[in-house]
């Protein structure tokens, strides 16, 4: 699992930490728990240590990862600018681009790339990347498990552990491996509060969000002798409930437990033109390269994209995707 050249890396990674003074932490945009919990262990384990830190999360962040502590070491976009750094870790995020720009090439600063999206750029000057890795928190356990095993606090080892659990959809999805529940268990060793993180990032819905969610099922359709389900939010959904889009967080899922079903997508209405588009598949269909055609990516089972077609075509562009997807196999 961790090879003689990872602990190399663990080497470099820990001298640069220990060299230097001031860091930035990035997320890529629209961040999910995996990249924020990668991003505030980091930041926990970095201010411990007296270094100044700067987080940067493009486009900025959910109401409810901002009620998880830590966050006020955001930067604003015009803070981003100003702060000095002499270190940057990209955290969970396989292109500079979606890490929002900041950063345009490595002679910028050093880069620390720590992820395990399979479409990764290995953009960084050090680059952690295990494609095959539930969670981008697992290979940062790995990383400070090496280091600075007497630095993981409890609450460290929740932002870790909020990444396992949101990867693996709660230790349901295909990536759930012997690793992913290793690193888990180790972590309620050093005082994860596992219940609560997954009550709090899982169970726990806004009275809006089950209203909405009760709207979108009900106008769930299946296509391809029941292989395909789609799941449409549009605008006027949102408004009469008063919701955001991140009340649709997991609302997926659904689509994915009908029986029968093996890829689904999620189709979000942004404006008359921009349509954010969530895939998932079972097994060995793959999904991402489907997301990367129209500019997105992900992983082989949970990929996403941005159309520019509006609601109606996105959804012909992917049901027409996904029987190519079907057909193939
Ligand atoms: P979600 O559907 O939950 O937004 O994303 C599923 C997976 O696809 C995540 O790993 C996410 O990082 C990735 N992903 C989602 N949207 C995009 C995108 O526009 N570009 C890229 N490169 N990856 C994406
Ligand atoms: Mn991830």
């Amino acid at each position: 699992m961790i090879s003689d050249k990872d602990i190399q890396l663990f080497e470099n990674i820990r001298t640069l930490i220990n060299r230097n003074k001031t860091f930035l932490l990035i997320a890529h945009v629209d961040p999910d728990g995996d990249c924020v919990g990668s991003m505030l262990s980091f930041a926990a384990l970095l201010e411990k240590m007296g270094k100044e830190v700067g987080c940067y999360i493009p486009g900025g962040v959910s109401e409810k990862y901002k009620k998880f502590s830590r966050l006020e070491s955001i930067l604003s976009e015009e803070d981003i600018n100003r702060f000095k750094f002499e270190a940057v870790f990209v955290l969970d995020t396989p292109t500079l681009e979606r890490a929002g720009g900041i950063i345009t090439h490595e002679k910028d600063a050093v880069i620390v790339n720590i992820d395990h999206h399979p479409t990764n750029m290995r953009f960084g000057s050090i680059n952690y990347i295990k494609d095959k890795t539930a969670s981008t928190t697992i290979l940062v356990y790995h990383f400070l498990s090496f280091a600075y095993s007497e630095s993981i606090t409890p609450e460290i080892a929740d932002y870790l552990y909020l990444g396992i659990v949101t990867d693996t959809g709660c230790f349901r999805f295909q990536n759930t491996d012997a690793e992913a529940l290793s690193v888990a268990s180790e972590l309620i060793g050093y005082g994860a509060r596992a219940s609560e993180i997954t009550r709090e990032f899982f169970y726990m819905k806004k009275f809006r969000s089950v209203k909405l969610l009760s709207c979108v099922l009900a106008n769930l359709q299946l296509f391809e002798d029941g292989k395909v389900a789609v799941m449409e939010l549009t605008n006027s959904m949102l408004d009469e409930f008063n919701a955001e889009l991140e009340d649709t967080e997991g609302f997926i899922d659904y689509a994915g437990s009908i029986e029968g079903v093996e890829l689904t997508a999620f189709l979000r209405e942004i404006n008359t033109k921009r349509v954010r588009a969530s895939l998932r598949s079972l097994g060995d269909l793959d999904v991402s390269s489907l997301a990367e055609r129209y500019g997105g990516g992900g992983h082989k089972n949970a990929a996403g994209l941005t159309f520019d077609h509006g609601l109606e075509r996105s959804r012909e562009l992917v049901i027409d995707g996904f029987r190519q997807i079907l057909v193939k196999l």
